[in-house]
């Protein structure tokens, strides 16, 4: 007679118990928490049951499949060429960020003055740097995100009352989001003015008469207007003594010469807009924020409404916010202003590294998150066969390219090039 014992795989696994006693897994019980190691522990063990791991091997296993932070969310390497990627976390912080992130974890003076002991206004240097960053705002004021800049505004300026707004601005931003919903959920009546292509001065004179709280002008941040076209500046809509809130969407400080066509928060201010909102986390490259800059006066007005308390950002988002604005340039300006000829090098030395299955090719990246629609940034890529897509994507870290014309393709553009060489491991891993 067999002996069955030992050939049966049932009978092998080692127990749960026995395991999570391992000295080997003391310490990632202690760092990650002895739930997710557990939940490590019985897929090993599922693994012998099958016959598909040795026994012997159960604790390397769960070291191997343990996660590097106890949270399910994977850092990825953005190989699409897209910078602000909504999928993969629009911008990615830099350093300065990260590290004030980490800062503010524990305890911190977020609302304490540490000179007088007295309660001190939350945030008062994240505002002062945007305050400084925005020289032609009257004041500022930080909320979760751009939508929640937009709700805010309307909801004080045109609750119960009209918002006018060109039918050519009345946008969908992306999965279903349509800003036309999110104003009208704030009890504001939408005045709709012009038709989709045009709208004029005298569109927007017609519907002052009445109850009109605000006109709202949104720049068509993911798509344009051709052809038979117009629209009303918003320095000709300042003079209609109605206030004029803007919504930028990109969050661009400044104007910028590689994005021509992208709206910033300063000319819309200089422009003579009364409120203007925008991202923290599209081309300002810093955390998921809301950005409200504008006069003093309507800018008070909307931080005292109840419903900012709702809206308020964390003491993360604060700190990650002013690093973002007084700290050194964010990775997604880098990487918008990647020189074309470095990528070139880099996708030749990668390709080079993995041989015949690799080739360099143009790639056109591109601003992502709604910005800059249609502008092409050119740049290169490695190209590998496609079947490299989903194997890239499932490894360790994962690598996710973008799939065109049959090829999977490793744009650089968002890519640190100390991490070139995770990127050949990953692919010779999947070879
Ligand atoms: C992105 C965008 C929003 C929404 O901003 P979130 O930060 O994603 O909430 C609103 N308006 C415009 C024009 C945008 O581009």
């Amino acid at each position: 007679m067999a002996e069955p014992i030992a050939t049966d795989p049932r009978r092998a696994v080692p127990p749960t118990d026995a395991l999570l006693a391992n000295p080997r897994l003391a310490e990632p019980q202690q760092r990650l928490g002895r739930a997710l190691v557990r939940s490590a522990v019985r897929q090993a063990q599922q693994l012998v049951r099958t016959g598909a791991l040795d026994p012997a091997e159960v604790v390397d296993a769960v070291l191997r499949s343990l996660p590097g932070q106890a949270t399910s969310l994977t850092p990825v390497i953005n190989a699409t060429g897209v910078v602000l990627h909504t999928n993969l976390g629009r911008a990615p912080l830099s350093a300065a960020a990260r590290d004030a992130l980490v800062a503010a974890a524990g305890y911190v003076d977020v609302e304490f003055d540490l000179e007088t002991g007295a309660r001190a206004r939350r945030g008062r240097g994240t505002l002062q740097a945007l305050r400084d960053a925005l020289p032609d705002a009257g004041d500022v004021f930080v909320v979760n995100n751009g939508a929640a800049a937009l709700l805010l505004a309307t909801t004080v300026l045109s609750q119960g009352k009209r918002v006018i707004w060109s039918r050519g601005e009345m946008v969908e931003i992306g999965d279903g989001f349509r800003l036309p919903d999110l104003v009208e959920s704030t009890g504001a009546l939408i005045r709709e003015v012009g038709t989709t292509n045009r709208t004029t001065l005298d569109d927007y004179r017609s519907a002052l008469r009445g109850d009109a709280g605000c006109i709202l002008k949104v720049h068509p941040s993911n798509f344009r207007v051709s052809g038979f076209s117009a629209s009303v500046p918003v320095r000709e809509l300042a003079g209609l003594g109605v206030p004029v809130v803007v919504d930028v969407g990109s969050g661009l400080l400044r104007p910028d010469p590689l994005l021509p066509g992208e709206l910033d928060i300063t000319t819309a201010l200089r422009d003579g807009a009364d409120l203007v909102t925008a991202s923290g986390d599209k081309l300002l490259g810093g955390p998921q924020a809301g950005i409200i800059a504008g006069s003093a006066e309507l800018v008070t007005r909307l931080r005292r409404h109840p419903m900012a308390r709702a809206l308020r950002v964390d003491k993360l988002t604060l700190a990650a916010l002013e690093a973002t604005l007084i700290g050194p340039r964010p990775p997604a300006a880098t990487a918008l202003a990647a020189d074309v000829e470095t990528l070139r090098d880099r996708c030749a030395a990668i390709a080079a590294a993995l041989g015949a299955i690799a080739e360099v090719t143009p790639s056109d990246g591109a601003a992502g998150g709604g910005s800059a629609p249609e502008l092409p940034l050119p740049g290169w890529a490695v190209s590998l066969p496609e079947r490299f897509a989903a194997q890239l994507r499932t490894h360790r870290p994962p690598v996710v390219g973008r799939v065109e014309r049959g090829v999977c393709l490793l744009d650089l553009r968002c890519v640190p090039s100390e991490q070139d060489t995770t990127i050949i491991e990953a692919v010779r891993a999947c070879t």
